[in-house]
C-alpha cells in the first residue's frame, strides 16, 4: 500500500538529517504529503497544583520560537514548505502520535535513537510511539549497530 501522509520526527540530534533524509525519500517514491515535528520537551517545570508557573511558560515559549528557527533552516535548505512544520510542546510520544492523527499521516518516520542514549535496544521517544501509534512507524537506525 502507499503511504499518503507522512510524519518525521525531529529531535535535532546530528542524526536528524538521516532520519528526514529517509522519510523525503519515502514520501517521493509515494507521492505523499509529509510533515516535520519537533516537540519542545521543557523537564524543569514548576507546578502550583497542576497549573504550570507563568514564568515556565514563557520559557516553554521560548524554546519553542528557537525550534521554529532551526526546522525552518531545515527544511528551507531542503525546499519544504512552511505548512510542513510543526513545533509542539509537551511530552513528545504524545505530541507526535497526537500530531499523526491530526494530520492523517499514515506512516510516521522517527530515529532508533536520539539525545536519549544509545544504551537501549530503541530509544525511549521511539519507543513510546511504537507502543502509542495506530499508524505504521519507521525506526530508522541511527548510531553503531548493537552486535
Ligand atoms: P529517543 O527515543 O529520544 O532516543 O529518540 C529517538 C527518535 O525520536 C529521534 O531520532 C527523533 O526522531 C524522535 N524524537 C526524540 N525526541 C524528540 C522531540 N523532542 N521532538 C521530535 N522528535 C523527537
Amino acid at each position: 500500500a502507499d503511504y499518503k501522509h507522512i510524519l518525521v520526527a525531529v529531535d535535532f540530534s546530528s542524526e536528524s538529517r538521516v532520519v528526514v533524509n529517509k522519510a523525503l525519500e519515502i514520501a517521493r517514491r509515494n507521492k505523499a504529503g509529509l510533515t516535520l515535528i519537533h516537540v519542545v520537551e521543557y523537564t524543569g517545570a514548576v507546578y502550583a497544583g497542576d497549573i504550570p508557573l507563568p514564568e515556565d511558560l514563557e520559557l516553554d515559549q521560548r524554546l519553542a520560537d528557537q525550534a521554529k528557527g532551526q526546522l525552518k533552516a531545515m527544511t528551507e535548505e531542503l525546499g519544504i514548505p512552511d505548512a510542513a512544520q510543526v513545533v509542539e510542546i509537551g511530552v513528545p510520544k504524545r505530541e507526535i502520535v497526537r500530531m499523526a492523527v491530526e494530520r492523517k499521516a499514515d506512516l510516521i518516520v522517527i530515529g532508533s535513537h536520539g539525545r536519549h542514549g544509545l544504551q537501549l535496544l530503541l530509544g525511549s521517544t521511539a519507543n513510546g510511539v511504537l507502543h502509542l501509534s495506530e499508524c505504521d512507524v519507521l525506526a530508522v537506525r541511527v548510531g553503531k549497530k548493537r552486535s
